[in-house]
């Protein structure tokens, strides 16, 4: 019996994905005419994957193809021939069970399936919350627990790492963080991406030189990188925007740990080290250990835990807007709300922005502006260099738009002028007020927020938790006309 051939996708490119057989690798460029996905992010996947390839040389190949299927089944990949590690994805997963592969069990996150069946059982959907999950893993693996208590006393720091961005500040003032240099993979892979442009093919943002890892080595030097620069303010700052600071401390390894280069068990224990040698502060060390065995894979559990249909099937607050077509550039020339431009540049040219810009920001406004769920979600897995299928279902249409009315967060994360001024410079130099809510300068976020609970009232009346900025809306004096303001703007 011929053994199988190991089919790894651009999302399981490190060591951990590999037993030393026979590697293939799919590269289907044709899945860039179907929709728009960033020019970083494709430039970087497929960047890693040929990395990889000539990593494994004679081990390894490179199959192509209209399609994933048509490309193994062409090259002979079906039945006991084909093997997976896990899927990334509910389509990948019909694929393989369609092929009649083999499906090992999942990597690259710290717990495993079995381990969330075990503490979801018996609990509804409105009960599998995070903070309980990330005790629960703390306990099991024993990070950051001496004697059975968590260190420090307190399983979790939150409450120190809210910190308002240093007074007068333009930037946090760390180090640029480190960069690859570009290879002749990297230059072939424009040139292919160049082809595909001329020909007619859609990219969302700019061309530029690869910001991200695209190999184990690079990953690793990302990550001694974060380490050195800049885990010790990891924690306080959060939750800070800087308009002069796109990266603030926040570490950047979303993209090597989602393309498998790095494991996150070995960040987490990478930075645990730091802490009991004594070099980096327990609270941006509980911080990202909360961050990688916590959120990171709540949300890949959760995304299988709640079906294939999740998203499209959710849409508790009736959102029907589309997506605007300016942020399929994006294209930032009309929008006027220095907060939101921002974050709309970053993307366009980087393909990434930090956590608090995605929520608060882009999120946010997209949750006022009712923007449909799914097709924000579509928008977040294709603009973002860290975007996958599994990530996007829980952030997005749970988190950030309170589609699911309930399962993922308790409350909908909508917030007006005063939290962006609170944690950001951006408001000093906008042409809103974020005080205001009527007139020429009245803020989109102040004036979006109410205009949000005026039309989501209905639905969300038996939420305890906005029992008080419902009770505030009811008292707004010129609530009529703030609604009337808002659903007139037609710019931002
Ligand atoms: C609307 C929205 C969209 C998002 N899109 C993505 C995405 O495309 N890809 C992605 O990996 N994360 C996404 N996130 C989660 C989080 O914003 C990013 O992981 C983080 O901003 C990536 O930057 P970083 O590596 O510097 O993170 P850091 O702030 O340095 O955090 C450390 C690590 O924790 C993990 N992490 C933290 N929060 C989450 C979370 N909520 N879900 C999953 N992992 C988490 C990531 O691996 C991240 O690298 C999204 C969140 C929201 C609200
Ligand atoms: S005033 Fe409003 S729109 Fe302008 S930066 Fe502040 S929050 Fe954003």
């Amino acid at each position: 019996m011929t053994s199988p051939t190991r089919w790894l996708t651009s999302e399981q490119l490190g060591p951990h994905f590999d037993d030393g057989g026979e590697i293939v690798l799919v590269e289907v460029l044709e899945q860039y005419r179907r929709r728009p996905v960033h020019r970083q992010k494709a430039h970087l996947h497929l960047s890693a994957v040929r990395h990889r390839a000539r990593e494994l040389a004679d081990r390894a190949r490179i199959v192509t193809g209209p399609t994933h299927r048509e490309a193994l089944v062409e090259a002979g990949l079906t039945g006991d021939r084909l093997e997976t590690v896990g899927a990334i994805s509910w389509g990948m997963r019909r694929l393989v069970e369609d092929l009649g592969g083999t499906m090992l069990e999942p990597r690259g996150f710290v717990t495993e399936r079995a381990t969330f069946d075990d503490w979801a059982a018996g609990k509804n959907a409105s009960q599998l919350i995070m903070d309980r999950f990330y005790r629960e893993v703390r306990e099991r693996t024993g990070l950051l627990m001496e004697g059975g208590q968590p260190v420090g006393g307190q399983f979790s720091f939150d409450a120190d790492n809210r910190e308002r961005p240093p007074k007068g500040a333009v930037s946090l003032g760390l180090p640029d963080p480190w960069r690859p240099v570009e290879d002749d993979i990297d230059a072939a892979v424009r040139d292919d991406l160049d082809r595909l442009a001329a020909s007619g093919a859609r990219f969302i943002g700019v061309d530029a030189p690869r910001r991200f890892a695209a190999t184990r080595e690079e990953a690793l030097a990302a990550l001694d990188d974060f380490v050195e620069s800049r885990l010790n303010d990891f924690g306080p700052y959060e939750d800070a925007m800087l308009r002069g600071d796109a990266i603030m401390a926040h570490t950047r390894l979303s993209v090597p740990i989602n393309l498998g280069l790095l494991h996150p068990l070995e960040v987490v224990e990478r930075v645990v080290a730091e802490y009991e040698a004594g070099r980096a502060p327990l609270n941006s060390v509980e911080g990202l250990v909360r961050q990688l065995i916590g959120w990171r894979d709540w949300v890949w559990h959760l995304y299988w835990h709640l079906g294939p249909d999740y998203t499209t099937s959710n849409n508790f607050l009736d959102a029907r807007t589309p997506v605007p077509e300016d942020w399929w550039r994006p294209d930032t020339s009309t929008v006027a709300a220095a907060c939101l431009s921002d974050a709309l540049d970053q993307v366009a040219q980087t393909g990434w922005t930090h956590h608090i810009l995605r929520l608060m920001v882009l999120g946010n406004h997209a949750l006022q502006r009712g923007y449909d769920p799914a097709e924000l979600t579509a928008w977040f897995r294709d603009a973002f260099v860290d975007g996958t299928a599994w990530v996007m279902p829980a952030n997005v249409v749970g988190m950030s738009q309170f589609a699911d009315g309930g399962v993922v967060a308790t409350k909908p994360y909508a917030s007006g002028g005063a939290y962006i001024q609170k944690m950001s410079d951006y408001c000093g130099s906008c042409r809103f007020d974020p005080k205001k809510r009527l007139g020429e300068d009245a803020c989109p976020f102040t004036a979006g927020y109410w205009a949000f609970l005026d039309r989501v009232e209905p639905r969300i009346r038996g939420n305890h938790r906005m029992a008080q900025p419902l009770a505030g809306l009811r008292r707004l004096a010129d609530r009529e006309q703030v609604v009337a303001q808002e659903r007139a703007r037609d710019a931002y």
